[in-house]
């Protein structure tokens, strides 16, 4: 739509939705690369980092594909397939190398604010899923991004690295685990605080929190007006911006589909809300130090992956088990009701009653999980921490995630579990939507905006983004060279040594 509207109460280059980590990200980018542009950042809430952002609605962990096993799926004839867990390593570097500059040039002045070293493993039972894992271990080893990796069956081994998993397990199935220690926890809440921080010393830098985006519509040049209500008073303002990136989280999608782009028609958002229990008792947690990945169980979708986490948040040691699937019809965990039946209209129905009509196997999972008893989430979290004891644990509501529906032409819709950046043709306006890798890839995945937005500056920022991120425009699987280096010098920069 193209407003007649010619009242602007403020007007920026940039206007940034939503203050989670991704707009942050991008807005940290765009003024190390273009310090003279003005950007505005407008959050609903009263504080940035509320949402999925925030260190207890999210695992915190540093996706790079370590443990995670839906990133290696066996092949027909019984071979791994490790392209996407290389493609989600290689992503994660970005991030690091990012981080790593920022550290080194003063933008975040302690790494371990927001990232600590916490070995990631793999864990299974059962002598199939052993054998599955050792094959996968045998895929990996040699390659540079997943140097280290080290696999057993030993119990003695698997009690030093996960004494608390070991302890009270009887002898008779078949373990089995692998181990390397260049995982990470990141506090995702603690960096968008920081880079926030940094934005708001910056000339030409506006932070509006409280503040509402409730509409937009094109403007003759192009551009955009945002329509914003301050929540406080009530006041409604019209924003001018020459670009908008919608990094409102699982508030995206509506607001995508009232920018009325024609990319934005036949798009979907499924829900699923996500529960963990943190453990409440400092001697059991501290019992723990590693990010341990199980495998989903049929019909859940790959982000339920059940894993016993320690976490690094205001310097303190925590343990987090799950996540439990949920579901609610909010797209946000500050959302409204409403917000699944409103994003439903003509273009995207057709798409979501096939994705409801192929995916039984989902919905009877998340019937399940959403039904299950207390006691049920309990021995769910013994399979992993046998000893566990009911009253040393309590269940947080964790963030929302909104899984994208999209139109396919033989199957009428698909759900994806990815993470997916939609542009206008020209340029000025892009969301991201969906939410796996997640925030581990908000340097990659604000790059892609930066690409596919700012196609015509790239050519002037490339040596200000090769400073920043070494393998910029490549990958470092292919350069062994290059891979030690930044491995070496971003486990110096963010302090991520043992
Ligand atoms: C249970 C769970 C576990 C996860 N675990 C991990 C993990 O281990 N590792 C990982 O990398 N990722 C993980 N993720 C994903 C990660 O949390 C998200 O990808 C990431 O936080 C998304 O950031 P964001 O900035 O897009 O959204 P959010 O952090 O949700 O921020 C959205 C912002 O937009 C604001 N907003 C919404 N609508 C409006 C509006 N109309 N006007 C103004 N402001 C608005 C909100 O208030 C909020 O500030 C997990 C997510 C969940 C839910």
């Amino acid at each position: 739509m193209t407003s007649n509207t010619t009242r602007t109460d403020f007007a920026y280059d940039v206007v940034l939705i939503g203050g989670g980590v991704m707009s942050a990200t991008l807005g940290a980018l765009l003024k190390l690369l273009q310090p003279d542009w003005s950007i505005g950042l407008f959050g609903r809430l009263d504080d940035v980092a509320l949402e999925s952002s925030n260190a207890w609605n999210n695992a915190g962990t540093g996706h790079a594909a370590l443990c995670e096993l839906n990133y290696t799926p066996e092949r027909a004839d019984g071979t791994i397939d490790i392209s996407k867990a290389v493609g989600v390593n290689e992503a994660f570097q970005i991030s690091r190398q990012f981080w790593a500059y920022l550290v080194e040039s003063g933008v975040i002045p302690s790494p371990r604010e927001f990232i600590n070293p916490i070995p990631h493993m793999s864990f299974v039972w059962g002598a199939e899923n052993g054998d599955y894992l050792r094959r996968r271990y045998e895929a990996l080893k040699d390659h540079p991004l997943f140097a280290g990796m080290r696999f057993s069956t030993d119990p003695a081994q698997l009690k030093q690295w996960m004494p608390l998993v070991m302890e009270g397990r009887t002898a008779g199935t078949p373990l089995a685990a692998t181990w390397i220690a260049s995982g990470t926890d990141v506090n995702f809440g603690a960096l968008t605080h920081l880079l926030v921080h940094f934005l708001t010393q910056q000339p030409g830098f506006d932070l509006k929190l409280g503040h509402e985006v409730e509409d937009l519509t094109r403007d003759a040049s192009g551009g955009w007006h945002v329509a914003v209500r301050d929540l406080a008073g009530g006041t409604k303002l019209s924003v001018g911006a020459r670009f908008v990136f919608i990094g409102a989280g699982g508030g995206a999608l509506p607001l995508l589909q009232k920018t009325g782009i024609p990319e934005s028609k036949g798009i979907g958002g499924f829900p699923v809300s996500g529960q963990f229990l943190r453990c409440k008792n400092p001697e059991v947690a501290a019992h723990h130090h590693a990010k341990v990945y199980g495998k989903a169980s049929v019909g859940a979708p790959p982000m339920s992956v059940p894993h016993l986490d320690t976490r690094i948040i205001d310097g303190k040691p925590g343990l987090l088990f799950g996540p439990y699937a949920g579901f609610s019809t909010k797209f946000l965990k500050k959302g409204s009701l409403w917000d699944l039946p409103c994003s439903i209209g003509m273009d995207n129905i057709g798409a979501m009653l096939a994705v409801a009509r192929d995916n039984m196997a989902l919905t009877k999972y998340l019937i399940q999980q959403v039904m299950q008893s207390n006691q049920a989430r309990l021995t769910a979290l013994r399979d992993f921490v046998p000893t566990a004891r009911a009253e040393d644990w309590e269940l947080i509501v964790a963030g929302q995630r909104v899984q994208v529906i999209k139109k396919d032409a033989q199957k009428g819709g698909v759900l994806q579990f990815g993470t997916e950046v939609i542009t206008g043709a020209n340029g000025s306006v892009a969301a991201l939507l969906g939410a796996s890798p997640g925030a581990s890839t908000a340097v990659p995945i604000m790059l892609t905006v930066i690409r596919k937005c700012f196609a015509s500056e790239l050519p002037r920022w490339e040596p200000k983004l090769k400073e920043m991120i070494p393998s910029f425009g490549g990958t470092l699987a292919d350069r062994p060279e290059l891979c030690a280096h930044v491995h070496d010098w971003t486990t110096r920069a963010l302090q991520l040594e043992g």
